[in-house]
């Protein structure tokens, strides 16, 4: 199964990702953990991606698309996968079809995670993963079960993004506006575009990924 969650910057995409990869065994492919372990790494496109990335403005498309290609290849993803965070553009649109249908892959659903503005910032300032196992919480909306501890490994410390502030939040909108939210009229015009709730609480939006995905 290939699946796209499409949506603003915290809208929950990475949230839900993790959870359908949990249960349904697909991989979770984010192409902005990528960057950031690519960035961690000092490679070329890490050093280039992270002035990008810290501006709140997208790389660029050949760089993703040639991440992307290369990273379906690998065998882990012959069960499926979900894509987070990746098309962003319209040509990367307009790759990925190209290189699905070279791959011999087809596009089951894109999931909008449909969300309001003016709770994203919040989301995002509030956002941290456990440094170990990479597992997302939110310091009001998803606390683990024993502060300071990881539910899933144990872990006990835990990472914040440098993005992750109020000011490039504006920014990362403004791209998910002009150059990301164009992608919903072409995936509703190929008749794979679902929706749900971003805004519900995160076990309520998690029952209606699974209802979407009963429904492919
Ligand atoms: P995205 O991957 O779309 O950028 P995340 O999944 O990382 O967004 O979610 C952003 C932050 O908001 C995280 O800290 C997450 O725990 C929290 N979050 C995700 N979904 C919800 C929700 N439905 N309600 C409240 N908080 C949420
Ligand atoms: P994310 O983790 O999805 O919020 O992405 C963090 C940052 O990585 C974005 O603000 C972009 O700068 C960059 N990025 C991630 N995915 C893409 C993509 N598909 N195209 C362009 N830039 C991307």
């Amino acid at each position: 199964m290939i699946l796209i969650l499409l949506g603003p910057p915290g809208a929950g995409k990475g949230t839900q990702a993790q959870r359908l990869q949990d249960k349904h065994g697909l991989i979770q492919l984010s192409t902005g953990d990528m960057l950031r372990a690519a960035v961690a790494a000092g490679t070329e496109i890490g050093l280039e991606a992270k002035k990008v990335m810290d501006r709140g403005e997208l790389v660029s498309d050949e760089i993703m698309t040639g991440i992307i290609s290369d990273r379906l290849d690998q065998p882990d993803c012959k069960n499926g996968v979900i894509l987070d965070g990746f098309p962003r553009t319209e040509a990367q649109a307009a790759a990925l079809d190209e290189m699905l249908a070279a791959k011999g892959l087809v596009l089951d659903a894109v999931i909008e995670m449909k969300t309001d503005d003016d709770i994203l910032v919040e989301r995002i300032t509030g956002r941290y993963t456990c440094a170990t196992c990479g597992t997302g919480y939110h310091d009001i909306f998803l606390k683990p079960a024993v502060e300071g501890v990881c539910d899933k490994c144990g872990g006990t410390e835990f990472k914040r993004r440098s993005d992750d502030n109020a000011d490039t939040v504006v920014s990362r909108l403004k791209a998910y506006h002009d150059q990301t939210a164009p992608l919903l009229p072409y995936y509703q015009g190929k008749g794979v575009l679902k929706q749900v709730d971003g805004m519900a609480d995160i076990d309520v939006v998690t029952q209606e990924m699974e209802a979407a995905l009963q429904s492919i």
